[in-house]
């Protein structure tokens, strides 16, 4: 609010009733800046390490962590704590990217985890095979490498950018580029200033979810506006931070007129942008709304590429693709290195 843009409106709940997010998620002590983290993940398939946080300013009818990030819950972790926790999982990482590859959308190109290496000793049916077994790790989400990616998820406050910058320049400090710094986020934060502010930080790396691309759909699904999210890629891109974009399907909400519209917006900015379709499934408020079919991703699909983006990925396969005849079908359909498995 205090640089002229509309604040988020959201509230979430607290065990001392209900209340800002950024007031719910950030608390000072002894002069420290800390953070509400519901858990710390080696992810699948992202095959970085993700802190997963609570408390977002926004409150999206179709988000599949509402249970954490529309309620306050976790455990409170200053700058040091994070820099300690990357520290320890740097011991375990096992692939080094460039930094144009510091995006969840790369990680498909090297594992389709499916664990056939370490179980049977042989690549599976869909393995890009450019691992080694020795690389892939078994974590609570499944099998994968461990790439020196460190991303902050879940619940988003980027919109209050202390603990961020505090966080970005200790890591930097610490260990310079042997970690990138990559944020999964909405963009309702990432105002001029603020985005200036992280990337001095040492921010490397943003994953845009963009949701959806006309106002009133966007209000409806999320709760507020999108209107600077949209010049979001353009400014990004301006500043040398790694852009890739998401665009989730949502049956009779988010098709094909908004991906025409977002594919318009992205292959003026950049036709090489790492894209990422997402089929919807159902989830909190939209459990009512029915997954897209395969015939309706495979036609976002073709929307994206027909305007000229050149890098365009099918990612949670598994709502569309009950099996594996599916699955090659798919990948007969659009090629190998366009389904993210
Ligand atoms: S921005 Fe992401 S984490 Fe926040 S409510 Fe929406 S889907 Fe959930
Ligand atoms: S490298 Fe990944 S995709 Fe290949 S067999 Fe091992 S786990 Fe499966």
């Amino acid at each position: 609010m205090t640089q002229g843009y509309e604040p988020c409106g959201n509230v979430v709940s607290t065990p001392y009733g209900y209340d800002r997010p950024c007031r719910a998620g950030f608390k000072v002590v002894n002069g420290e800046i800390h953070r509400l983290i519901y858990d710390i993940v080696l992810s699948r398939p992202e095959d970085y390490l993700s802190i997963y946080q609570s408390c977002c300013n926004h409150r999206c009818a179709m988000c599949h962590s509402w249970y954490f990030t529309q309620q306050a819950v976790g455990t409170w972790m200053s700058p040091r704590d994070i820099v300690e926790e990357v520290g320890k999982y740097l011991e375990i990482v096992t692939v080094r990217e460039p930094r144009d590859r510091a995006t969840m959308w790369h990680a498909s190109d090297l594992c389709a985890h499916c664990g056939w290496c370490k179980i049977y000793g042989e690549p599976g049916p869909f393995c890009p095979r450019k691992l080694d077994p020795g690389k892939i790790l078994l974590s609570p989400q499944g099998w994968g490498p461990a790439r020196n990616i460190v991303s902050f998820t879940g619940g988003d406050l980027l919109c209050r950018p202390r603990f961020y910058v505090e966080t970005f320049r200790a890591i930097k400090r610490e260990y310079g580029d042997e970690v990138w710094i990559h944020v999964e986020t909405n963009g309702y934060g990432l105002t001029d200033k603020n985005l200036e502010l992280l990337y001095e930080a040492g921010l490397d790396s943003v994953w845009l979810d963009m949701k959806a691309f006309s106002e009133d759909i966007y209000r409806m699904l999320c709760g507020t506006t999108n209107r600077w999210i949209l010049d979001l890629p353009a400014k990004i891109r301006d500043l040398g931070i790694v852009l890739e974009v998401v665009l989730l399907y949502i049956p009779s909400l988010v098709e094909l007129d908004e991906f025409r519209k977002f594919a318009e917006l992205l292959v003026n900015v950049d036709p090489y942008i790492p894209t990422m379709i997402l089929a919807f499934f159902p989830e909190y408020m939209l459990r009512h709304v029915r997954e897209p079919t395969y015939e309706e991703i495979v036609q976002a699909y073709r929307v994206l590429k027909s305007y000229g983006l050149k890098n365009v990925k099918i990612g949670n396969v598994s709502v569309v693709c009950r099996d594996v005849e599916c699955v090659k079908k798919l990948i007969e359909e659009v090629g190998r290195e366009s389904v993210a498995l």
